[in-house]
């Protein structure tokens, strides 16, 4: 079976909205520090980029999510395997994820982080992908609401593949 790569979001669309999604965040935060979450292994070229339009107010830490069990079951078993390093204790989190399907992962992150104490919990997706949501969830900062399609690059793989696509495209198989 042949992979075929389609271009959804080329790498100029990207970087482009990543400087205006920027904007957004920094006049949001004003001056307040903030703690930029990346989630594992998807979001870490999207935190790369996002995060050298902070300035000097942001940190960085990593968690790694991972959801077992039948795909095709809403409730899914999510687990964390890498926590974050840093004392989330009464910080402003900013969940930084490569795209949200269901919902699942997200609303269990940032109950997580709820239940650590973070005194604030925002999130900045990449992708949105509304017409799979499952769970009653959005994130506050979204750089592209895209079809139901499976996506690949710029962070996101299949079979680990793909991820270092400096552009966003629909994977399919011929
Ligand atoms: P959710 O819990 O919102 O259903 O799933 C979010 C996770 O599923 C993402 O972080 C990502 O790892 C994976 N995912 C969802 N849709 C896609 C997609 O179109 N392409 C890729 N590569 N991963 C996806
Ligand atoms: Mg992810």
């Amino acid at each position: 079976m042949n992979e075929t790569i389609q271009v959804l979001i080329n790498e100029v669309e990207i970087q482009e909205r990543l400087l205006s999604l920027s904007e957004e965040i920094k006049k949001d935060y004003a001056e307040r520090p903030f703690i930029m979450l990346c989630a594992l292994t998807g979001g870490v070229i999207f935190l790369a980029d996002l995060s050298r339009h902070m300035g000097d107010r942001a940190t960085i830490d990593f968690v790694r999510v991972s959801s077992y069990g039948d795909k095709t079951e809403t409730s899914g078993t999510i687990s964390l395997d890498c926590h974050p390093k840093l004392d989330i204790k009464g910080k402003e989190v900013l969940i930084i994820e490569d795209i949200i399907d269901t919902g699942h992962t997200l609303f269990f992150l940032k109950k997580y982080l709820q239940e650590k104490g973070a005194a604030v919990v925002r999130t900045c997706a990449l992708l949105d992908k509304p017409s799979r949501r499952e769970v009653d969830i959005a994130a506050d900062y979204v750089g592209f609401t895209i079809p139901d399609k499976f996506v690949v690059g710029y962070g996101l793989d299949y079979a680990q593949r793909y991820r270092t696509l400096p552009y966003v495209g629909v994977l399919s198989f011929k």
